[in-house]
């Protein structure tokens, strides 16, 4: 499958075209197209399959089509580490590069004002770690009422780490309409488990 006959906005074609990518690995011809049907999607997927395009590529055309400055995020990318966070952040910058899209990452381990601040002026894509993300909730720095997209990227990862109260927290407080993508490199009886109260 080609990313031109996907029906991409062509803006998002030139972001793909300028990383040289012509043919969709084999996890994004199985997610993207649900994705842009407006799917819940759960997939296994191990990093290095192409997964974070996977989701982000989808994800900016299913905002593009509604072009709505919001100043909170419409889509919601959580992930387990900040390295993770910084390279999908990296990627929804790349294939939205030719689209006025404004993405911001967060995670813990630093201070938090400058992500506050950074936060202030409106944000389309947030990436975040999820303990950060529910500090960030906490202090009113950001809301969740335009969330249209959750991604749950390496979910058993996030289990793992012992997010998963925070998980539980965050999944109160999204609105229930949002489309919910999520990925792990395993589908232990953990993630499938703690998918249940996930799902919508
Ligand atoms: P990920 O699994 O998201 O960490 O991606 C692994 C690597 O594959 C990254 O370096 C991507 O830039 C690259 N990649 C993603 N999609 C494609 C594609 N369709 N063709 C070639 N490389 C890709």
């Amino acid at each position: 499958m080609k990313f031109i006959d996907l029906g991409l906005d062509p803006r998002i074609l030139e972001g793909i075209d300028a990383m040289g990518y012509e043919n969709a690995t084999p996890v994004q011809q199985q997610v993207m197209v649900p994705i842009l049907e407006g799917k819940d999607i759960i997939a296994a997927a191990q990093t290095g399959t192409g997964k974070t395009a996977a989701f982000s590529i989808p994800i900016l055309q299913l905002l593009s089509n509604q072009i709505r400055h919001s100043k909170n995020p419409r889509a919601l990318i959580l992930t387990p580490t900040r390295e993770l966070a910084a390279q999908i952040g990296e990627s929804v910058t790349t294939y939205g590069k030719y689209m006025q899209m404004r993405s911001t990452v967060v995670f813990g381990g630093v201070i938090i004002n400058p992500q506050m601040k950074k936060l202030r002026p409106g944000v389309d894509v947030l990436v975040a770690t999820p303990g950060r993300l529910l500090d960030l909730f906490s202090q009113n720095a950001v809301k969740f009422n335009q969330v249209e997209v959750l991604v749950l990227d390496e979910a058993d990862r996030m289990l793992s780490l012992d997010f998963e109260q925070e998980l539980n927290e965050l999944l109160q407080v999204i609105p229930e309409e949002r489309k919910t993508l999520l990925f792990s490199a395993t589908m232990t009886s953990k993630v499938q488990n703690g998918l249940t109260p996930w799902k919508h």
